[in-house]
């Protein structure tokens, strides 16, 4: 606490990422990283654009790469937003689009950015409860609302609503943005962007970070009506003109293009997911369905906490949320290699042998 801070402030909640530690011989499997790496062709662009043009700014529209963007998903370039991750898009679609006199509403059980973000822009929010088995039940969501905001996959419990659910919403919540945050989307979830063109209060938004491995570039996009888009553009250029560098352009362009990568790698992960699963399974945990690059389990005998904890000193790393109380004895643990999912149930088979305390 300083007493040059304005009120504004001093009145934060900032978000608290993951941990990155320094480690070397660490098995990361805390912030749902993608174990592959991007596509050599982004680091092929990424080298080409290393030189003298780094004096000139980069396009403040972004244009091409919204081209690319737009290609991979059959919409105009005028339907799509970038920014600087898809953090900075959602912290953008919350002032542009979320902030009205009703309350916006996202489960109590979701990506933690989002009271973040609404607390920042002074937006009045509800969470709605999860049900039992931790599932959005769009019923609850159909009230009045000044927006609605959730991932799918659900974060952190990696959990899917249908398609045909998404649509069920749009169609009983007309007067107000729902943003669908689709962060985990390609692996294994059936995507909302087709709705666009029948639900002009539909924005998706995606991230460059998970499937396409990459979370250090800094690259996410929205996805919706013109209008949403020209809306957030307003709100960008009120606050950063060049929130992508011209690196992060390149490499952003070269990642939509090599579909095949993409493809690839998307698939090992889902299938060592399902490896994964069964492992867990096999050591009494109990696995939420999940349909994204992480599985969210609890095992019966054992605190979160006490797991996480004696993971870490086997520098296995996972994620683990104390609040609110009833997740907090689950672990969200990121799908990694095929070496990384065997080394994390090794360690895990060691914790829980028979015989061993746990606190
Ligand atoms: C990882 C994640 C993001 C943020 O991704 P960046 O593009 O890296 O900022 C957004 N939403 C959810 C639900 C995420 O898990």
């Amino acid at each position: 606490m300083s007493r040059y801070w304005s009120a504004v402030v001093r009145s934060l909640t900032p978000y608290v990422p993951g941990e990155q530690p320094k480690l070397a011989d660490l098995v990361k499997l805390n912030t749902n990283e993608n174990p592959y790496g991007p596509s050599p062709q982004v680091i092929e662009a990424i080298r080409s654009g290393t030189n003298e043009t780094l004096r000139l700014y980069p396009d403040p529209q972004a244009t091409a790469l919204r081209e690319s963007i737009a290609a991979c998903h059959d919409l105009d370039p005028a339907q799509v937003f970038v920014g600087n991750g898809s953090d900075e898009v959602l912290a953008h679609a919350f002032l542009a689009l979320l902030k009205h006199e009703a309350p916006i509403l996202f489960p109590d059980i979701s990506y933690s950015f989002y009271p973040v973000y609404a607390r920042l822009y002074g937006i009045a929010f509800e969470e709605v409860p999860l049900t039992e088995s931790f599932e959005i039940r769009v019923e609850d969501y159909f009230r009045p609302n000044g927006g609605i905001i959730f991932p799918n996959p659900n974060a952190p419990t990696g959990r899917l609503l249908a398609l045909g659910e998404v649509e069920r919403l749009l169609q009983a919540n007309g007067d107000s943005v729902l943003v669908v945050d689709e962060a985990y989307i390609d692996f294994g979830g059936t995507s909302a962007v087709p709705l666009i063109q029948r639900y002009p209060q539909l924005l998706v938004i995606h991230t460059l970070s998970k499937s396409r491995a990459l979370a250090g570039l800094r690259v996410g996009y929205a996805l919706g009506n013109a209008d949403l888009i020209a809306g957030l553009v307003r709100v960008k250029d009120s606050f950063n003109s060049y929130p992508l560098d011209r690196l992060a352009l390149s490499g952003g362009i070269a990642a939509m293009q090599d579909r095949a990568w993409f493809d690839a790698t998307r698939h090992k992960i889902i299938a060592s997911r399902e490896g994964l699963v069964v492992g867990l399974q096999a050591l009494g945990f109990e696995v939420l369905p999940s349909a994204a690059n992480f599985v969210f389990a609890r095992h019966p005998r054992a605190r979160g906490e006490t797991l996480a904890a004696r993971l870490r000193e086997r520098h296995v790393l996972v994620r683990h949320f104390r609040a609110p109380a009833r997740i907090a004895d689950f672990l969200r643990i990121t799908v990694g290699t095929e070496a990384q999912c065997a080394a994390l149930l090794a360690a895990l088979r060691d914790i829980l042998a028979p015989g061993r305390a746990l606190g």
